[in-house]
């Protein structure tokens, strides 16, 4: 399963770090950061075995940009 966060869109809100502390935290940028993938300044994404709490992460965005593909 593929977990994607696309930095333009992210507005720092905070949101998924609250529901998903497993996968997300605000980076340097004050935009989320994808725990373990490589930092990147437009897109950030990694594959994983259990998909966890990041569905309630993608689910609470108020922008979408958070992507689940199972
Ligand atoms: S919920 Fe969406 S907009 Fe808010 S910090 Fe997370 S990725 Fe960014």
């Amino acid at each position: 399963m593929r977990i994607t966060i696309d930095k333009e869109k992210c507005i720092g809100c905070g949101s998924c770090v609250a529901v998903c502390p497993d996968f997300f935290e605000i980076g340097d940028n004050s935009k989320t950061h994808l725990k373990g993938a490589e930092p990147g300044e437009e897109r950030e994404e990694m594959l994983v075995e259990d998909i966890g709490c990041a569905q309630e992460g993608a689910d609470i965005c108020p922008v979408e940009a958070i992507g689940v593909e199972r």
